[in-house]
């Protein structure tokens, strides 16, 4: 697996503020939040970014982090209205190589983003 904070976090060498667990899926309160709520939704096996994306092995994986999104989005109540922005590469606003969807919430979005 490649050594990323995100890595670090699954395998609980450092802290994460995590409000979902599964076998394959973990999300955790974002360290520099965007929003009320700035939730980062990751899976365990490592895909580095979308680009990477295989629907004949990641479908499945990506069908749970949804369910995740819809999950966590509705038990921290903002199931009324979220964003999920997944960013790809350098020049998308990628900082951390392991494949993440942001859940963004609890106050009026704008568009378009940045
Ligand atoms: P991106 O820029 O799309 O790659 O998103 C990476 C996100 O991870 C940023 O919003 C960071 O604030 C967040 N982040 C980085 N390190 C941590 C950490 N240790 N715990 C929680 N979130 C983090």
């Amino acid at each position: 697996m490649a050594d990323t904070i995100f890595s670090k976090i699954i395998n609980k060498e450092i802290k994460a503020d995590i409000v979902f667990e599964s076998d394959k899926v973990l999300a955790f309160r974002d360290i520099n939040p965007q929003a009320p709520v700035h939730i980062i939704i990751i899976p365990k096996e490592e895909i580095s970014r979308i680009n990477n994306f295989n629907s004949k092995k990641h479908s499945e994986l990506l069908g749970e982090m949804i369910d995740a999104a819809n999950k966590i989005a509705k038990d921290l109540k903002i199931d009324d209205g979220f964003r999920l922005v997944i960013n790809n590469g350098e020049k998308a606003g990628q900082s951390v190589f392991h494949l993440h969807i942001h859940l963004l919430g609890g106050r009026q979005m704008h568009w378009p983003p940045g």
